[in-house]
This record gives structure tokens, sequence and C-alpha cells, in this order.
């Protein structure tokens, strides 16, 4: 009966520390979520797209730019599934 009732204990033990630590990750994952980008707003854009006209010096010159997916591609290659939404055209 003592070690019927020791495992009972024991079980109740390691159910309170799992559920324990569920808890403690749910509350840091939130906390994390809570945490805005660091990195928000703050990226400098590279560019060697010369016939935007938004370009200068292999470097764009806007605050903020729209990368938009290619539609209708899949291919996982980086030149075949996005491009850059605030192009404009230099000269046209
Ligand atoms: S708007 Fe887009 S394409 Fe134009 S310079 Fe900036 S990043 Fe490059």
């Amino acid at each position: 009966m003592i070690i019927y009732s020791l495992n009972i204990i024991f079980i109740i033990n390691v159910y309170y520390a799992q559920m324990e630590y569920k808890l403690k990750a749910s509350i840091k994952k939130r906390e994390e979520m809570k945490m805005p980008n660091p990195k928000s707003g703050k990226q400098t854009i590279k560019c060697h797209v010369l016939s935007c006209k938004h370009n200068s010096d292999c470097g764009c010159d806007l605050g903020s730019i729209s990368v938009e997916p290619c539609s209708s591609c899949h291919s996982g290659k980086a030149e075949d599934e996005s491009l850059c939404g605030s192009y404009e055209c230099r000269n046209c």
C-alpha cells in the first residue's frame, strides 16, 4: 500500500512538473511575441537594380520598400520567387 501511494505521489509530481514547464514555455513565448523586432525599420537595402530611379550607388534611397512574391512560380530560386514592388523605372 505504501509503495502504491508513493507511485501515485511520484506520478502527480511528474504531472505538475510537466505542467509547470509548459506554462513557463507558454509565458516565455507570449513575452517574445510582444517584443518588437529590433531591426524593424532599420534595415539597409543594398540593391543592384540600376534601372530603378530610387537606386543610387547600389543602395536604395527609399525609407522602406515592398517586396512582392512573383506570381505562378514556386521554384525556390531567389530570382524566381521575389521582386521589389517599389521599383520605378529611371528613364521611363
Ligand atoms: S525601390 Fe527596389 S529596385 Fe528600386 S532601388 Fe529600391 S530596392 Fe532597388
